[in-house]
C-alpha cells in the first residue's frame, strides 16, 4: 500500500489550550507535562499537512518544549506569550480509562485570552475550533475567510458554563467531535443516534461521537459508520485521545483535500489510529516518535480487524 498522504495537503488552522497538564492514571503520575487540545491536535496533524496553531502561554510556559512541534512544521507564530499563569489541567483516570476525571481546571491566562488570528493564517481551507470557551471559538470564526470545513470540539466543562454560547456555534460549524458522555449532556438525549440528529439539528452536518476504547461513530444525515477503537493491549494515559483522533481526521481531510463520505469514513479510521497513538505514553512523546510507516501500518491493522466474509453459505 502506498502512503495514505498525498501531496495536494492544504493548511490546517487550530486554534486551542496550549497546556501543563498533571495526570495520574493507574500506571503512574505525569506533573506539568505538555498538554492542550491545540497541542494534540497539532501533535497528530502534523503528520499529515502543515498546522497553524492559535492560542495563549503564560510567562511561566516553557516554550522551548514546543521546539519539537516548530520542527514538524507547526507554525507556532499565533501562540501568544501573556502575562500571568499558563492554563493547568489537572486529571485522574481510574480505572476506567474512559472518562476523566477532573481535579482542578486554572484558566490563568486564559481567562484573558481574546484570539487573534494573524494575518497569514486567515485563509487556511480547514480550520478546527478545539476545545476551548466557545465564546472564543465564535471570535475565531469572525477572523476566518470562508473556510472549506469548520469542526469544533467541546467537553462537560462549557457545556455546564457556556451552553447558549455553544448552541449559536453550533449553527456555524460543519462538524463536531465530542465523546458519548458530551454528546449525552448537551443534548439531553441518552440514545446517540437522537443526540446525534438534535446535533444535526442545530448545524453540523457530520457529528462525531467517540466512545474512547469502544471506537468511534460518524453521523451525517444520510448515514452511520463506525469504526472500533484499536485494542491496544496497555493503554497508559488517554488523555489527548480526543484531540488527537481530531488531529488525525482532519489531518487527512487537509492532506487529500477530498470531502466525499468514502474519504470521510478512512479519515475516522486514521483519527483513531492517532488517538490509540496518543494513549501509548504520557503527554504528546508518542505522537511526536512515530513515522508515517507506523501510522499506515496500524491503519492496515484497523482493516484486519474489521474485516470478514459475508457470504453465510448454508
Ligand atoms: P482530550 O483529548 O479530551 O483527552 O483532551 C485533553 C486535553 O484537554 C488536556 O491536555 C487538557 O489540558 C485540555 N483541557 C482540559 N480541560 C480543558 C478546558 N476546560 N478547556 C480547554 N482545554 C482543556
Amino acid at each position: 500500500m502506498t502512503s495514505i498522504v498525498g501531496s495536494a495537503a492544504s493548511q490546517v488552522l487550530v486554534v486551542g489550550s496550549v497546556a501543563l497538564d498533571s495526570v495520574e492514571t493507574p500506571f503512574g503520575k505525569a506533573d506539568e507535562v505538555l498538554g492542550g487540545s491545540g497541542n494534540y491536535f497539532a501533535s497528530s496533524a502534523s503528520h499529515f499537512t502543515p498546522v497553524q496553531l492559535v492560542g495563549v502561554v503564560g510567562d511561566d510556559y516553557p516554550l522551548e518544549k514546543l521546539a519539537p512541534l516548530a520542527a514538524r512544521g507547526v507554525d507556532l507564530s499565533g501562540v501568544e506569550k501573556a502575562e500571568g499563569t499558563s492554563f493547568r489541567w489537572r486529571g485522574r483516570y481510574r480505572h476506567d480509562l474512559n472518562s476523566a476525571e477532573t481535579l482542578e481546571t486554572h484558566l490563568g491566562v486564559f481567562s484573558h485570552f481574546r484570539p487573534k488570528i494573524p494575518e497569514q493564517f486567515r485563509r487556511a481551507p480547514f480550520v478546527f475550533l478545539a476545545n476551548i470557551d466557545p465564546r472564543l471559538q465564535l471570535q475565531v470564526l469572525e477572523q476566518v475567510e470562508k473556510p472549506q470545513l469548520v469542526a469544533c470540539d467541546t467537553m462537560n466543562f462549557w457545556i455546564e458554563s457556556r451552553r447558549p454560547e455553544l448552541v449559536e456555534l453550533l449553527g456555524h460549524v460543519d462538524l463536531i467531535t465530542l465523546n458519548d458522555a458530551e454528546a449525552r449532556q448537551l443534548t439531553e438525549h441518552t440514545n446517540l443516534v437522537q443526540a446525534a440528529r438534535w446535533i444535526m439539528d442545530k448545524g453540523p452536518k457530520h457529528v462525531l461521537i467517540k466512545k474512547g476504547e469502544h471506537g468511534a461513530f460518524m453521523f451525517t444525515p444520510d448515514s452511520i459508520f463506525f469504526a472500533p477503537a484499536y485494542p491496544l493491549e496497555s493503554v497508559f494515559d488517554p488523555t489527548g485521545a480526543g484531540d488527537s483522533f481530531a488531529g488525525g481526521f482532519i489531518g487527512y481531510l487537509a492532506a487529500t483535500g477530498d470531502l466525499s463520505d468514502r474519504n470521510m469514513r478512512r479519515a475516522v479510521v486514521v483519527g483513531s489510529a492517532m488517538g490509540s497513538f496518543a494513549v501509548e505514553k504520557f503527554s504528546n512523546t508518542r505522537l511526536l516518535e512515530i513515522t508515517r510507516d507506523d501510522i499506515d501500518a496500524r491503519v492496515r491493522e484497523f482493516r484486519q480487524l474489521v474485516a470478514f466474509d459475508t457470504e453465510l453459505g448454508a
